[in-house]
This record gives structure tokens, C-alpha cells and sequence, in this order.
């Protein structure tokens, strides 16, 4: 009998030692093996156990060495149920705003899990995608998906990036690692990166690429360390450490000295660059007691290049792995995957491209972009009204112009006068019908608060900067929303229909915030009463 074998038969005594001592028995008739590692093609049938032909399911997950099969049991049955579920939820008339809800708890849950534990091809990150921009936008994209995994004030949607959440929940792999508790996995991974210096290899500043590390996972995870830390730090001390240091290379490789690095010696400091070779050499052999050829250790030097000479750090290698971001000490000890999320989603989201076209057209700066991407979010309750604003502030509301691109309508001239394209702009504000409607709209205001205000375009389409907005911002974007029902249903705008509707979000605001006990923030927001007002 093989060692291998004979560790089982160990194992099954134990189990059958415990089940004497706890009465829980391990059910023999529906255990299941798999020869792994070196003997995974051994086709033995030993120990009375089951040794089936197919993959083994365990946890969830089915387990086989054959590539195509295990893409296809964990990933694409998990993407079907992704799209049975987004299909599920097509027809309910969500907001986008709620799909990106749905996308980020439902969606891509079911893949969190699978994705934690093994690697995912690319092939199934573009399906996700797939679906997942598919069920957002109702068919074809109208907005950059890197602009809508960004942040709300950044002009995005907040939808989860999968192929970001894939290295997030990789990179949490180095807090288990360095939890103080013993696994088998840790051990293989500690084998695996043992010839570079075992856990030191995450502190070098090294070249992912030159590690061939064959599994697969642990090889990703050396490589979207380096990637994080490089992208991310503004100070730490992989630069001074000498070992795996890929700038630091002898015969075209980086080098670790086994024998040096259990003698301490780790930083380019202590190899005394100042001095010459023999002098530091004889330091070298007091202090570190280090018995060293005259020769090796005139070369470890000669292979320090020139940029990397003054590093005067002295490095100590604690339990704490990471860099310093701008004065905070990131700690990849204590670092879950939320974390990782957070600083790599910057790497990735970019401002929607219609961020360029309001800066031009209406001549605002970044700080401005930001706060009126985040204005709806902040002053409207309802999120088919934060929906609505979305889409005015990324130019993807359905106007003639892109109705008859599209083929639906035959002119682009605007439903209401007829004389003008029908763009954004001309709709919301310059259009003699809707300028009109502000004109009565100030005039409400007047009557109600009595302040005079003026609005102009940029006004209308984007908001008011200022602190004490909140209503009159909330009230712009119903007044926009008024007149585009009007477009919709083809009458001209008319500001009775918005004073109705005003008194009708009082009310029902007044009665929420009574249920939900938040009639401050009620008070606060509602300067004044609409229903008080006979208009
Ligand atoms: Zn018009």
C-alpha cells in the first residue's frame, strides 16, 4: 500500500475514533473520492469507497481536471440562472436605478462565491457583463459601462465592475493568509513561492511575470498584489529590499540568497554601498556573522543599479504587509475585499463622456460636475426622478433627435413649436413653450417664498449650486419632468399640471415622514406649503 493510500486509511480510523466519542458517524454509502495532484489520472478503486467517473460536487462546486467541463458546471450554469433571474425582473418596470440595485444583490451574487475560490476566465467576466449591461439598459448600451460603475457623484450608477470584484476578492486572500490559524491551502502556497523566500516575496518589489507559479489562483493573486501595491502606493519599502527585486538582477534574473536572508540581511542599506567591497564584506561578517564568498558578494553589490544606491531604509519585516497611501497605512493583513474595491474601481470608472459636453457647454468645473451629478441623489426622494436626471445629464433622454436616428419618427423638430431641433436644451429651456413655463414657474416660486429668481439654462438642465437649493432644485426637476410628459403626450407645457403635482408629492411626502418619524427632514426640505396656496 502507497504512503498516500495509507494516510486515508489513517483518516478513516480517526473518523471512526470520533464517531465513538461524539456519535456522528460519516456515511460511507454516499462518500465520494478523487484522486488529485501527481495520481489524478490513477483510475484504482480501492477501500470499498466510490471513485466515480464524473466531476464530484462539493460545497457547491463541482470538481475535475478537465477544463471545459469544469468552466461549463460552475460557470455557465451559474450565468444561465444570472440571466433567468435578470429575465425575471425585465418586465417589472424597474428605474435604472433599481436595476443597478437588482445587478449589484442579485445578480452578480451568484457568482461571488465561485469566483472567491477559483479563477474566472474571461470568457465568463465578458458574459456577465453581457447580461448584466443587457437587463441595465434594456438592450444596447447608451452610456459608457465605464462610466456607470462609477460613483453617483462621478456621474455613474454604482454598478458593481465583476472583473474589479474578481481581483477584490482575490486580493482578500492575503488576510486569511496571514490570519494566525493553520490550513492546508496556506501551507501549498507557502510551498509554492518557498524558493523566492516564502511570505518575504510579498513585501519585494518583484516582477510577476518571472515567477512561474503553476497554480493558476496563487499566481494571479502574486500577480494583482504587485499591480495593487504599484498602483497605489506613494511610499513603501519594496523598493530597498534587495531580494526578487526586479530592478536588482544578476545573469538577467532578480535574486534571493536563501543563506543571506536567514542572516537577516534584507536591505540595500546594509550592504554599505559607500564602502568598498572588502570593508563592507568584513562589517558584514561581525555583524551578521555572515560567512560570505569575497566574489558572490562583490557582485550582489555591482547588480545594485544606480537609481536604487541611496536607499537609506532600513527594513523590518513585521507582521504588517502594505504601503503607505498618501500617510494612511493600507494593511493587507487586515484588508477585505470591499477595501480592495474601493482603490481599484478608481483604476477602472471613467466620468460618462457627456461629462466633457457639460463642461463645454456650460463652462463648469470639475467640483461643479462633481455636485450636480450628486444633486439628485440628495434632492429627490423618487428614483424615477433621479432616473430622469440621469439620463438629461448624460444626453440620453428620448428626444426627436434621437428618435429619428433611431428610425421611430420622421422629423427632429420640436414636438411643441415645431420650428427648432429638438435637443436637450431647446426642449427643457429655450423653446418659446417651455420658457414660457418657467416664466410662471418664477412666478410660483415668487408667490410661495417670496424670493424672485431668474432661471437661465444651465439653471434648468443642471441645477442650482448653494447650499439652501434643495427645494428649488427638487422643484426644477419636476418641472422638467412635467414638460417632458407634455412632450410625450403632445400638449404643451402648462404649469398647472406641475402645481398639482407639487401639492401631490407634499402630501404624499407629509405622509411618509409622518410613518417613518422624519418630520425634520420633511420641515427642512419643504420651505413651504403648497396646498396653503390657491393656485
Ligand atoms: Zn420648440
Amino acid at each position: 500500500m502507497s504512503y498516500k493510500l495509507k494516510s486515508v486509511v489513517v483518516f478513516l480510523d480517526v473518523l471512526k475514533s470520533y464517531e465513538k466519542v461524539s456519535g456522528l458517524k460519516i456515511n460511507i454509502s454516499k462518500s465520494e473520492c478523487m484522486w488529485i495532484g501527481a495520481s489524478r489520472n490513477c483510475k484504482r478503486e480501492v477501500l470499498g469507497l466510490k471513485w466515480p467517473k464524473r466531476p464530484i460536487k462539493c460545497l457547491g462546486v463541482y470538481l475535475t481536471y478537465d477544463y471545459d467541463e469544469f468552466i461549463k458546471l460552475n460557470y455557465k450554469q451559474r450565468l444561465k440562472k444570472m440571466e433567468d433571474t435578470a429575465n425575471w425582473w425585465r418586465g417589472r418596470g424597474l428605474t435604472m436605478h433599481g436595476r443597478a440595485q437588482i445587478i449589484n444583490s442579485l445578480l452578480l451574487s451568484k457568482l461571488i462565491y465561485i469566483a472567491s475560490m477559483f479563477p474566472v476566465p474571461e470568457e465568463v467576466i465578458k458574459e456577465a457583463n453581457r447580461i448584466i449591461f443587457k437587463f441595465l439598459w434594456k438592450g444596447q448600451d447608451r452610456a459608457a459601462r465605464k462610466a456607470m460603475i462609477n460613483n453617483f457623484e462621478n456621474g455613474g450608477l454604482n454598478v458593481l465592475d465583476f472583473e474589479t470584484m474578481v481581483k477584490s476578492l482575490r486580493l482578500a486572500w492575503l488576510r486569511r493568509l496571514y490570519i494566525d490559524e493553520d490550513a492546508g491551502w496556506k501551507r501549498y502556497l507557502r510551498f509554492l513561492i518557498k524558493p523566492f523566500g516564502g511570505d518575504l516575496l510579498f513585501h519585494c518589489d518583484y516582477e510577476p511575470r518571472e515567477y512561474n507559479i503553476t497554480n493558476k489562483f496563487y499566481a494571479e493573486l502574486i500577480q494583482f498584489w504587485a499591480e495593487f501595491r504599484n498602483a497605489f502606493s506613494t511610499e513603501d519599502d519594496s523598493t530597498s529590499i534587495i531580494w526578487n527585486n526586479k530592478n536588482i538582477r544578476i545573469n538577467g534574473k532578480p535574486v534571493f540568497y536563501r543563506r543571506f536572508f536567514d542572516k537577516n540581511l534584507i536591505s540595500i542599506r546594509q550592504l554599505r554601498l559607500h564602502l568598498n567591497n572588502a570593508e563592507s564584506l568584513d562589517l558584514i561578517r561581525t555583524d551578521l556573522e555572515l560567512n560570505c564568498n569575497f566574489l558572490v558578494w562583490a557582485g550582489l553589490r555591482s547588480a545594485i543599479p544606480v537609481s536604487l544606491r541611496g536607499k537609506e531604509n532600513d527594513v523590518r519585516l513585521t507582521n504588517a504587509l502594505g504601503f503607505y497611501d498618501n500617510n494612511t497605512f493600507f494593511d493587507a493583513t487586515l484588508a477585505k475585499s470591499r477595501g480592495y474595491y474601493r482603490f481599484l474601481i478608481r483604476l477602472k470608472a471613467t466620468l460618462p463622456n457627456s461629462a466633457n459636453k457639460l463642461q463645454s457647454e456650460f463652462n463648469i468645473d470639475a467640483t461643479n460636475l462633481t455636485m450636480f451629478y450628486s444633486l439628485p441623489k440628495l434632492v429627490c426622494l423618487e428614483t424615477y426622478l433621479r432616473d430622469f436626471q440621469f439620463k438629461v445629464l448624460n444626453y440620453i433622454t428620448c428626444t426627436n433627435i434621437l428618435l429619428k436616428k433611431m428610425g421611430i419618427v420622421q422629423s427632429d423638430l420640436c414636438t411643441f413649436c415645431n420650428l427648432t431641433k429638438e435637443d436637450i436644451e431647446h426642449l427643457f429651456f429655450s423653446c418659446s413653450f417651455s420658457l414660457k413655463f418657467w416664466k410662471d414657474f418664477e412666478l410660483c416660486w415668487k408667490k410661495c417664498t417670496n424670493s424672485n429668481i431668474n432661471l437661465t439654462s444651465q439653471d434648468v438642465i443642471l441645477g442650482i449650486s448653494g447650499n439652501n437649493n434643495g427645494l428649488l432644485n427638487y422643484c426644477i426637476i419636476l418641472g422638467k419632468s412635467i414638460i417632458y410628459y407634455c412632450r410625450r403626450n403632445n400638449v404643451k407645457p402648462n404649469i398647472q399640471l406641475f402645481k398639482v403635482k407639487l401639492k401631490q408629492k407634499y402630501q404624499t411626502e407629509l405622509y411618509l415622514a409622518r410613518k417613518n418619524a422624519t418630520l425634520d427632514n420633511f420641515n427642512e426640505k419643504w420651505l413651504f406649503n403648497p396646498l396653503a396656496f390657491k393656485f
